[in-house]
């Protein structure tokens, strides 16, 4: 089905299952072809429809992804009004952990960016918990900073990362992938909000 706009802000109207399967198919097509620019994929929460109505280049942003997921019921329930439908709630935390197991069994690299230092290592750990067998390449807070992307941008070039999860929250996190999504050395670029935090407990 085709997307719903809810307020003017995208969510595709697919299962968790179907998320997975996009996801998967991204990345093999990146891994099989001449490599592809980087797809952003970001998952709407209520907060992110009431952010994008001031904020027009983050409704671009979400309007323009690879993949937009509906982070909760309020998405879910706000689909039904309009009459469009999206069969369930596909959370980021859910998505983080399925993307990982995917990652750990078809052999794709992980790279954690932001949360405060030491944040993003405990929380790789907790991953390879949760999917055994993950590869995670690299781990940096960093800060979403324009100074700071080259260097961060150079930092996931060395570790040959396929994936990347940001957790500078929304917008911040969303807006940094979007901007560097043509030169970002990954196929796949995700926002995870505090979902660093939320596994390092
Ligand atoms: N964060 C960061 N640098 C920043 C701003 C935020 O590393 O400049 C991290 C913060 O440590 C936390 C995450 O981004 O791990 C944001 O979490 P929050 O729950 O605020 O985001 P939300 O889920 O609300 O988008």
């Amino acid at each position: 089905p085709s997307p719903v706009y809810v307020l003017g802000v995208r969510v595709d109207r697919l299962t968790q299952r179907q998320v997975l399967a996009a996801l998967r198919q991204i990345l093999s097509s990146a891994r099989a072809g001449s490599r592809p620019p980087c797809q952003q994929i970001i998952t709407v929460n209520p907060e992110f429809v009431m952010a994008a109505q001031k904020n027009t280049l983050f409704r671009q942003c979400i309007n323009q992804a690879a993949l937009v997921t509906a982070d909760g019921m309020g998405i879910v329930w706000a689909s039904r009004l309009l009459r469009q439908p999206t069969p369930e709630r596909v959370t980021g935390a859910d998505t983080l952990v399925e993307l990982a197991r995917l990652a750990a069994e078809d052999g794709y690299r992980l790279y954690l960016l932001g949360a405060a230092p030491g944040v993003a290592e405990i929380a790789g750990t907790r991953l390879q918990e949760l999917a055994p067998g993950l590869k995670i390449v690299g781990t940096y807070a960093g800060s979403p900073a324009p100074e700071e992307e080259n260097e961060i941008l150079e930092r996931i070039r060395t570790a040959q990362a396929d994936i990347v999860c940001v957790a500078y929250g929304a917008p911040a996190q969303d807006l940094w992938i979007y901007r560097n999504l043509q030169r970002l050395p990954a196929s796949l670029a995700m926002g995870v909000g505090g979902a660093f935090d939320f596994l390092a407990g």
